[in-house]
C-alpha cells in the first residue's frame, strides 16, 4: 500500500517512519511512504504558500495552486476527471471532518493508495477540497497546529491492518474496536474465544511478570491455565472497561446473552 503525505514540514515526519511496525513494514515492501514538500510546488523566491483569507479575518491559508501542482505531481486529477475506482483517496485532515475511527482505517486498508493533504495556518483553501479530495478526516474534537501528526495518527492505525504487518496476522482484530468476524475466529483455531475480536467492545486489561508490582498481584485467575475461566474474566473486564470508559460503544456492539447478563450485573455492582 503507497501513502504520499503533502506537507509543508516533511522532516516532522523522520523519526516516526523510522522506528517500529511502519519502518518493519516499509522494510518488507509492504507500505511505501513518500513525503512530497508542499513549497517544491511554488515559483517565487520565498516559496509562498499561503496567503490571506478573503473576508478577513485572523491567520493564513494555504494557497491552492502549490496543492494542486503536488497533486497532479502524483498524477492526480480533479474528482471530477478521475476514475471512480482508481484504488486512491485523496484524505484531507481537518479538524472539521469526519471522525477518524477503525471502522475507516478499515475502509482505507483496501486502497492502492492513499494521498494525505496535511493543512497548516486557519487551513487550506476550500476549493482543494471541493475539487481534489474523497474524504475529510478529523482525529478528535480538538485543534492541533497541522495535518501532520493527524496524518500520521491515521497512517498508522491503517498500516497496522495491512495483512502481514503485524506479527500475528489476526491480531489487530483482537483489539479495541476489533470485528467479531467468523473467519477471523477460524483463522486463529486454538486462540481463547475472547480474543476473538473485541466485538466493538475495548479491550481486556493485560498484564505482564512480575507477578507483584507496586503491591499489586496480577488478577490470581490469569495464572491457573485454565482458558474457559480466563475467557469469560476476560470478556467481562472488557465489558467493564467499556461500561466505565465508553459507555456509548455497548449500543452498537455484538453482545450474547451472557456478556448481557454480565452487564447487567456490572451496572448492579455500580449503583
Ligand atoms: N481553522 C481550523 C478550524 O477551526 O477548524 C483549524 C486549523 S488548524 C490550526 C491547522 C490544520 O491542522 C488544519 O488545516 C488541519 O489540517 C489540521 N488539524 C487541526 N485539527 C485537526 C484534527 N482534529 N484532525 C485532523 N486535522 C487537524
Amino acid at each position: 500500500m503507497q501513502f504520499e503525505i503533502i506537507t509543508i514540514f516533511p522532516g516532522l515526519f523522520a523519526g516516526f517512519f523510522e522506528h517500529g511496525i511502519v519502518r518493519r513494514a516499509q522494510a518488507e515492501g509492504l507500505v511505501t511512504v513518500t513525503l512530497h514538500d508542499l513549497r517544491g510546488f511554488t515559483h517565487d523566491r520565498h516559496r509562498t504558500v499561503d496567503d490571506r483569507p478573503f473576508g478577513g479575518g485572523e491567520g493564513m491559508v494555504l494557497k491552492p495552486e502549490p496543492l494542486a501542482e503536488a497533486l497532479a505531481s502524483l498524477e492526480i486529477e480533479p474528482k471530477s476527471r478521475r476514475p471512480q475506482d482508481d484504488g486512491t483517496r485523496v484524505v484531507l485532515l481537518s479538524a472539521q471532518g469526519r471522525p477518524f475511527t477503525q471502522a475507516v482505517a478499515r475502509e482505507l486498508v483496501g486502497l492502492k493508495r492513499v494521498v494525505f493533504v496535511c493543512g497548516r495556518y486557519e487551513g487550506v483553501d476550500e476549493r482543494i477540497n471541493e475539487l481534489y479530495c474523497d474524504m475529510e478526516l478529523s482525529i478528535g474534537d480538538y485543534v492541533l497546529s497541522g495535518g501532520e501528526l493527524a496524518a500520521a495518527v491515521v497512517l498508522d492505525a491503517t498500516m497496522r491492518l495491512i495483512p502481514g504487518v503485524l506479527g500475528n496476522e489476526a491480531s489487530g482484530e483482537f483489539e479495541s474496536f476489533g470485528v467479531q468476524d467468523a473467519a477471523i475466529s477460524a483463522h486463529v483455531e486454538g486462540v481463547p474465544r475472547s480474543q476473538h475480536g473485541a466485538g466493538g467492545l475495548l479491550d481486556y486489561p493485560h498484564y505482564t511478570r512480575p507477578a507483584e508490582f507496586g503491591g499489586l498481584a496480577v488478577p490470581e485467575v490469569l495464572l491457573n491455565g485454565d482458558h474457559q475461566v480466563i475467557r469469560k474474566w476476560r470478556r467481562e473486564q472488557q465489558l467493564r472497561k467499556t461500561f466505565r470508559n465508553r459507555p456509548d460503544l455497548l449500543e452498537g456492539a455484538a453482545l450474547s446473552k451472557e456478556d448481557r447478563a454480565l452487564l447487567e450485573r456490572i451496572k448492579k455492582d455500580r449503583y
